[in-house]
């Protein structure tokens, strides 16, 4: 039998240790109770227009700096989420958001949906008991209830566990699926569903948000193309996903060099549906966008100044307003 040492009882310590003792438990104490504490909840102002937090600027590669497709957008005091990437409930946690109002889906690429158990599962443990909407275009029911299919007895442990105490309706969405137009009229909020283009990817849509007097668009994943311009045309802050083609020069030549097609043709594959930088600025400059905010960064760069700056290397030839190069946890605002 293993058996874990005794600790000494304060009393028995010499004072210096005896000190040491009580500051290492007030710091056990603090981490505790900071573990176990419900994410401070953060309380967003009713009379603000809209703003949004970049939870995730990633793709699919792998990358410790950067979760997949996630984007927090806060109209007064209601948040909503366009898409849920990879472990999305860890940046969602940290910005102090503990439930939603719901939640858009742009594509059923795996990036954009993977973390929506996590965060259903978070909101169930504390306590949002109600159903959570989910829109998307056609697809959304056979992803979610899929998804959540292989969290069924996960559900039936916690509930035999816990009871009513945790909170099932919250792992049940209410998911309905729409076509391009308006998907969500209420309180002076409009979204709109637009269509994109993310071949062969059908349907891939962005959202339009108008509210207070103020427009704010998220692409989605696509290229550069008419539709996506209609989309995005008049924003003040247009967040759209990115790649910077230029960085591809090295790899694509190492792969070409050592006559590794595969490679080769998996690069130019992902580079042919995503939204070149300066293709990007031209386009944001004449569909008269404000402000730009860059995510789902392709290639996934470090967030360091550097790396930033090359990527948006040459975009402001041709675009006016600012533009800003997203990290996870980022608050952007029009
Ligand atoms: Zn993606
Ligand atoms: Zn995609």
């Amino acid at each position: 039998m293993k058996e874990t040492g005794h600790p000494l009882p304060v009393a028995a310590l010499a004072w210096p240790s005896r000190v040491f003792a009580l500051a290492l438990g007030l710091l056990l104490l603090t981490a505790w109770s900071h573990a176990l504490a419900q994410p401070g909840a953060r309380e967003f102002d009713p009379d603000a227009g809209l703003s949004a937090i970049l939870l995730g600027t990633g793709v699919p590669l792998p990358n410790p700096d950067r979760q997949t497709a996630c984007t927090a957008v806060i109209a007064g005091d209601r948040v909503f989420l366009v898409d849920t990437g990879r472990n999305c409930i860890v940046p969602l946690d940290q910005a102090g958001i503990d439930e939603v109002d719901g939640v858009f889906y742009t594509h059923y690429h795996s990036d954009h949906f993977i973390g929506l158990g996590e965060i259903l599962l978070d909101f169930g443990i504390g306590g949002i008991d109600r159903r959570i909407p989910v829109r998307g275009p056609e697809g959304a029911i056979e992803v979610v209830t899929g998804l959540l299919a292989a969290y069924r007895l996960d559900l039936e442990y916690r509930i035999a566990h816990h009871g009513d105490k945790f909170a099932a309706a919250a792992m049940n969405p209410r998911v309905t699926e729409h076509e391009p137009g308006i998907v969500l009229e209420e309180d002076g909020l409009r979204v709109t569903m637009f269509p994109v283009c993310h071949e062969p990817v059908e349907p891939a849509v962005g959202y339009r948000f108008e509210f207070r007097g103020e427009v704010l668009v998220v692409s989605g994943d696509t290229r550069v193309c008419p539709a996506y311009a209609e989309g995005a045309a008049g924003a003040d802050l247009l967040i759209s996903e990115a790649e910077n083609a230029a960085m591809f020069n090295t790899p694509i030549a190492l792969a070409r060099a050592v006559g590794n097609t595969r490679q080769l043709e998996m690069i130019e594959e992902g580079m042919a549906y995503h939204a070149e930088t300066l293709a990007l600025a031209r386009m944001a400059q004449e569909a008269g966008v404000e402000k730009l905010a860059l995510t789902h960064l392709f290639p996934s760069i470090a967030p360091t100044e550097a790396a930033e700056a090359l990527f948006i290397q040459g975009m402001s030839d041709y675009f006016d307003g600012p533009i800003i190069v997203g990290r996870d946890g980022m608050e952007v605002a029009p």
